[in-house]
């Protein structure tokens, strides 16, 4: 493989980088020069440009400039020179707890200074603790800048605790001197980098600003040295999608013909008929499955649309022909409720299904992974457990894998792998909730062919969603009691800003406490992520049995789970959710005939894009709309993140901001599969060298 970046020189190559910074720069996933030099800057900070101290804004990096009206020592709790400078709009205090002795000989009255930091509040003015500052010769002095490169703008970067600013810049620096005198080679393909900057100006202007830089251009991908990488990136992301797909493409599959024997009576036996949107991903499914490649198809599939039944449909045709299947579920939840779902449907074929997960004790896990392998377990459904070594199938025809968003590629094709018997790949059946707009799946699931069921089943009622503060909190208790009255059911969801499942279930202990207290003749269980799965399972089983009433629940519950007879939604909190998610639980009801509810409860006052997210909520139950909504509204870091994709964690491509460059990738990425195979190689080799696994067999 090219040396492009230096890619396989280590960081102790560098000089000046010894063990331990070495270790510093493993917990940041930087490990060679390549890591260092692709290590690009969050944001740049302009030290050059001074603020008068009147206008400085408490916690943001400020230079500052004026005449030092007193100096001295304090003791109040330790040793400290504070320093006091005046410009012609107030007054702002330095503080050092170290200092040297000629800096208490140099920082003295009537001496001009420009001093840089984070503005804090002080007992009477404001200050900043351990300013860079540089003294001035007088008044106007120009010349002072706080950098010492005398450069504009300095890049700041992620970084981790004990791993300075300086010796991240540093460090790159070095590489890059490195890189310079050993220039990488061209990648791209001569009409696609005849429209680029070189790779190693790109990088320098990353890394090292000139003073004329349109620094927002950089920051917003819109700059040509950036913009080489963010397409470098999609292109790579494309290229390992499209070269997955021909890796399969020239794989051996089973290949299935529906015979009917089970298909049939499985169809009879259902009470409702499945609705013209299924049957047609059905088909579609059956078609792929008579090939012999295997098939790798997604389903799209609003909340609620009846993705279970299709997977059902698939799996009955491959066990018809004699094969495994395999269900993956993100949650214990689920996987316990497709469990019973399908024991439920294929008990009476004599079909025999059983359930994974990583809660089993040792001696039943081992039970099963023998039945697993000796074949007497057809249809297997679990968790990320599946997933272990021991699991080794007997015959697996199908792998169907639902809400896929929670899992990344690389995770799904090594349970496919798993498949692999006599040169037979199984085929894949990958089911999603998450609607994303064109553009994005074409990007996303480029290595898929995909259905969408676009249509849902009969007899649902749209959900109303209105909006209400806290404050009505009592009234809202009341139209659960109503509902409950009424012989429905009702979730109530509470949700918490910390990523934290405990923090999450000890609140929602409290809200148990509180509803039942105020609804003592209503039954009332809570499920949160934090308890054990055995009574996660037996909750929701009576909650789907209506012996509990009023399920409070952290949003565990938020994918999938099914009890058509609850109506009534309540989600806290909810302007702290994002819209995906918002409509995720809000599909846990609307399930039935009856007419069902959602509560946004919110505490006031409301952020402009929360207050846009709740209209959003109120105005539309189609996924594919709110998704696109999601996209118009979206602020920077909100929601349909790459994490909800379940895709590769790009370095510089932020799907969202760059989402208008895919179609010109997407061509230029066949013509660079066709024409020039090495050049695409080394692109994914450069970005995705995790991939390289599945796409060069
Ligand atoms: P999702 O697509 O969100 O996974 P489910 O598969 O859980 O949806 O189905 C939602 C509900 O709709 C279930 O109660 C299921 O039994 C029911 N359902 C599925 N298909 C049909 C149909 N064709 N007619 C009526 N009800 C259906
Ligand atoms: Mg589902």
């Amino acid at each position: 493989m090219i040396n492009r970046f230096l890619d396989h020189l280590p960081l102790i190559k560098l000089m000046g980088i010894g063990a331990s910074l070495e270790k510093k720069f493993n917990t940041l996933g930087i490990y060679t020069a390549k890591d260092l030099l692709l290590h690009f800057p969050l944001r740049y900070e302009d030290r050059t440009s001074s603020c008068a101290i009147g206008d400085a804004v408490i916690g943001e990096f400020t230079t500052i400039e004026g005449v030092i009206v007193k100096s001295e020592v304090t003791f109040s709790r330790r040793k400290m020179l504070v320093c006091y400078v005046q410009d012609h709009s107030g007054i702002a205090l330095l503080r050092f707890m170290h200092f040297t002795a000629g800096m208490k000989a140099s920082l003295i009255k009537g001496k001009w200074v420009s001093a840089y930091g984070e503005i804090k509040r002080g007992k009477n003015h404001l200050e900043i603790i351990h300013p860079q500052f540089k003294l001035k010769t007088n008044r106007d002095d120009k010349n002072t800048t706080l950098n010492d490169d005398q450069e504009k703008y300095t890049p700041i970067y992620s970084t981790t605790y004990g791993l300075s600013q300086t010796v991240i810049r540093r460090s790159i620096m070095t590489a890059l001197l490195f890189l310079k005198n050993n220039p990488p080679d061209e990648i791209l393909p001569p009409q696609l980098a005849c429209h680029f900057l070189s790779a190693l100006d790109c990088l320098n202007t990353i890394h090292n600003p000139p003073i004329d830089t349109q620094i927002a251009q950089l920051e917003s991908g819109e700059h040509p040295a950036i913009k080489r990488f963010i397409f470098e990136e999609l292109l790579a992301y494309h290229l390992s999608m499209l070269m997955i797909k021909k890796h399969n493409q020239n794989q051996q599959s089973h290949q299935f013909f529906p015979n009917q024997r089970l298909i049939k009576p499985f169809l009879s036996s259902l009470l409702f008929t499945p609705t013209r949107a299924q049957q047609r991903v059905v088909q579609d499914i059956y078609q792929d499955m008579t090939k012999p490649v295997p098939m790798m198809r997604l389903v799209q599939g609003d909340v609620g649309s009846g993705k279970t039944l299709v997977a059902a449909l698939a799996a009955l045709n491959a066990i018809e022909n004699g094969n495994q299947v395999v269900l993956m579920a993100p949650t214990e939840i689920l996987a316990e409720q497709h469990y019973h779902n399908f024991k439920q449907w294929f008990d009476p074929l004599g079909i025999s299904v059983d359930w994974l997960s990583g809660s089993l004790t040792a001696k039943n896990k081992r039970q099963r992974y023998e039945r697993i392998l000796n074949g007497e377990i057809t249809m297997l459904i679990g968790t990320h457990a599946v997933f272990v070594d021991k699991v080794q199938f007997n015959s697996l025809g199908l792998v169907i894998i639902d809400e896929q968003h929670r899992f990344g590629v690389n995770q799904r094709l090594s349970l496919w792998e798993k498949g692999i018997k006599d040169h037979l790949y199984p085929h894949q059946l990958i089911m999603t909730a998450t609607p994303i707009p064109r553009t994005l799946a074409m990007t996303v699931y480029a290595d898929l062919d995909v259905s969408v069921i676009d249509e849902l089943p009969p007899g649902r009622t749209p959900i109303t969603t209105v909006v209400i503060p806290n404050t009505r909190r009592d009234e809202i208790i009341e139209r659960v009691n109503q509902a409950c009255l009424d012989n429905r059911q009702v979730y109530w969801v509470c949700t918490l800003v910390e990523e934290s499942e405990t923090l999450d279930a000890q609140a929602a202990e409290m809200l148990v406490a509180e509803l039942q207290a105020r609804l003592p003749h209503l039954s009332i269980a809570l499920v949160h992520g934090k308890m054990k799965s055995d009574l996660k399972q037996s909750v929701m089983q009576d909650f789907k049995a209506g012996k509990i009433q009023l399920l409070v629940a952290t949003t565990v519950i938020e994918v999938g789970v099914d009890v058509p007879n609850a109506s009534l939604m309540i989600i806290e909190n909810a302007e702290r959710l994002g819209l995906a998610q918002l409509h995720q639980l809000r599909g846990r009801v609307g399930r039935g005939s009856a007419v069902s509810h959602c509560v946004l409860m919110y505490q006031a006052p409301l952020s402009k894009i929360a207050q846009a997210r709740m209209k959003v909520m109120r105005e539309s139950n189609d996924g594919f709309v709110i998704a696109q909504k999601d996209l118009e509204l979206r602020g920077g870091g909100e929601i349909l993140g790459t994490r909800q994709m379940g895709m590769a964690n790009f370095k510089v491509v932020d799907l969202i901001r760059d989402q208008h460059l895919i179609s010109e990738v997407q061509q230029a990425s066949y013509d660079i599969q066709k024409n020039y195979p090495q050049s695409a190689v080394q692109l994914v080799d450069c970005w995705l060298p995790n991939r390289e696994k599945y796409i060069n067999a």
